[in-house]
């Protein structure tokens, strides 16, 4: 029976040093602020920008909220980015997705400084990534490298599936793997043979956002099983991608949701937010 990774509080003690990380830089005089933009009436980006406020409260980072109504136009939203890219109390632009259709995504991301950037979607801070030279992750992948790293468990040399190839969460996240020197299978819709793939993974990640899509039959005996999945049961009850307990039956270790990536990402949210505005200080 697999180990649960506990995202709770592993988060917890990302949190905590972010904390400390504040703390100290206002003693400096440097002060911490995140700007989070949310338009429309999205229930579940209340809910995530609403977790995100509640941790900048938690870790003394000041958040400004803005919540654009439903029919903001491109240009409104790209006006507002703009003005928060020169405001010297913002070192974190978050814009919340998914965003209304008459507004391009890529457009809005493409116009957040990339020092700003801390979800780390912008073509620049990608490709940083890429090249394994960067001051931010996209916070996902990050935070479960830090699930990873807590199960003591070293990726070098080991056999890493990812299931997803998303530019937030797949691809990002297989790069990840590959910078700490695993041997990294991305798979998709089109992939032939993936439970064959996957039953051979010693690390599974699976970011497919289907339930019950991971059964127990594609996990390796032992394996570490990160479930990225964020989908609703009949009941709307939150819910994975992988069949629970069939899946921890095989595995070695497996994150549970909620309480495993979910409260990750926003931590490592916090993370980023807190080394925009170091590197902005000048303060290494
Ligand atoms: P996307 O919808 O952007 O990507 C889903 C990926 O799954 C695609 O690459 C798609 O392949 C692949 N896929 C779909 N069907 C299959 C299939 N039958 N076989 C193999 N691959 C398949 O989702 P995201 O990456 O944004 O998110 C994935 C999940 O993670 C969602 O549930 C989301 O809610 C959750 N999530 C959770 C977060 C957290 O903090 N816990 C943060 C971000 C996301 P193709 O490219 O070929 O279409």
């Amino acid at each position: 029976m697999a180990k649960l990774i506990d995202g709770k509080a592993v988060s917890a003690k990302v949190k905590a040093q972010v904390r400390d990380e504040v703390s100290a830089l206002k003693e400096k005089g440097v002060h911490v602020g995140l700007a989070v933009v949310i338009v429309g009436n999205n229930q579940a980006s209340r809910v995530y920008v609403n977790n995100k406020k509640k941790a900048c409260a938690e870790v003394g980072i000041e958040s400004f909220e803005y919540a654009l109504p439903e029919e903001t136009t491109q240009a409104e939203l790209l006006e507002l980015v703009a003005k928060l890219n020169g405001d010297d109390n913002v070192n974190g632009i978050l814009v919340q997705l998914p965003l209304p259709k008459q507004i391009d995504e890529n457009a809005v991301i493409n116009e957040i400084l990339p020092e700003k950037d801390v979800d780390a979607f912008h073509p620049a801070n990608v490709g940083h990534i890429m090249i394994g030279d960067y001051s931010f992750l996209p916070c996902t992948p990050a935070g479960i490298m830090e699930l990873i790293a807590d199960t003591g468990i070293d990726v070098c040399g080991k056999k890493c599936v990812v299931v997803g190839r998303s530019n937030i969460v797949g691809k990002p996240m297989a790069m990840l793997l590959l910078h700490s020197n695993g041997t990294v299978t991305i798979c998709h819709s089109r992939t032939e043979n993936l439970k064959e793939i996957c039953a051979e993974a010693d690390i599974l990640v699976a970011a497919v956002g289907r339930r019950d899509f991971i059964t127990g039959d594609m996990v390796k005996e032992g394996a570490v099983v990160i479930d990225v999945g964020m989908n609703r049961n009949d009941e709307g009850k939150l819910c994975g991608d992988c069949k629970f307990d069939e899946c921890a039956e095989k595995a070695g270790f497996i994150t549970p949701v909620p309480g495993g990536v979910g409260p990750m990402t926003i931590a490592m949210l916090m993370k980023n937010t807190v080394t925009a505005a170091r590197i902005k200080a000048g303060i290494a």
